[in-house]
């Protein structure tokens, strides 16, 4: 029994975990991690980026036919810096470039091979902004809950948010979006490919998400786990490729592959919120 393996955990946490696990199953056992197929019925995916929903959802995509991609700065800047920003240039992208008009038209070719569609907001990523203005949550989320709720999305896909500020931006963002739509909406986070694989940076996401009441929970969502097919629209953001095979080795990443988690994000179960106090952590020589 894996509960007896937690040797190192303290006597407070065993026994805070003993307890809700030595009543009687709970009757809803057997359906955690299920997905109705009714919340599937109008899939939304909120990218902070043309391509993150790609790169971290395609095997979602692929199976559900009709996805809205709701890509949040898909803005273009009023000018292009000179010389070119940092990242464009690493993409392979020249002065005088309409780059959102490439990555928009990259965009397209990626969905259609998963049968999804795009919504490009019009908010600007930081890299083109200084500081003082970049585009932050609370800027974004007015127009993201509307269009979710002119949607009507049944559920809807959001990132981790990790450690790039535009998709943290995003998953606060998607986060207060939740409190405002319809609150029958089912809400996953999925992993930010790439960055997902920077050290304790998703398991630092998780823990305080786990400590505000957000539970995060892999999720079996039906999916179609076609690698080829999802090659094929990663292959579709020529540009970005080049740039994420130079800074994050992507193309290894991805061949591996990483698999595509998706994680329900809801309350606790009644009784058990008292794990998400830290006093019932793990303290060394405790136990
Ligand atoms: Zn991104």
């Amino acid at each position: 029994m894996a509960l007896l393996g937690l040797g190192r955990e303290s006597r407070a946490a065993r026994s805070a975990i003993m307890t809700v696990m030595a009543d009687p199953a709970p009757p809803e056992m057997r359906g955690w991690g299920l997905v109705g197929s009714a919340e599937l019925d109008r899939v939304v995916v909120v990218s902070p980026h043309p391509d993150d929903a790609v790169l971290g959802c395609s095997h979602l995509m692929g199976a559900h036919p009709g996805v809205t991609v709701i890509t949040v700065y898909a803005g273009r800047p009023q000018e292009y810096p000179s010389p070119m920003e940092r990242w464009d240039a690493l993409c392979g992208f020249v002065a005088g470039d309409e780059v959102h008009a490439t990555r928009r038209a990259e965009d397209i070719s990626a969905l259609s091979v998963l049968g999804a569609y795009p919504i490009w907001l019009d908010f600007v990523e930081h890299a083109y902004l200084p500081r003082s203005e970049w585009v932050g949550a609370n800027d974004i989320v007015d127009t993201l809950t509307k269009t979710i709720s002119d949607l009507k999305a049944t559920a809807v896909f959001a990132p981790f948010g990790l450690a790039n500020p535009d998709h943290d931006f995003t998953h606060e963002a998607a986060l207060m979006a939740r409190d405002r739509v319809d609150p029958n909406t089912a809400w996953f986070l999925y992993e930010d490919m790439g960055y997902k694989h920077i050290p304790g940076l998703l398991a630092w996401r998780i823990t305080q998400l786990f400590r505000k009441g957000v539970w995060p929970t892999p999720a079996a969502v039906p999916v179609d786990i076609d690698y080829a097919r999802k090659q094929q629209a990663v292959d579709c953001y020529q540009s970005q490729m080049r740039a994420l095979e130079a800074e994050w080795g992507i193309r290894e990443k991805l061949s591996a592959p990483a698999p595509e988690q998706y994680w329900r994000i809801s309350p606790p179960p009644p009784g058990w919120e008292g794990l998400s106090n830290p006093s019932n952590d793990q303290r060394q020589g405790d136990a």
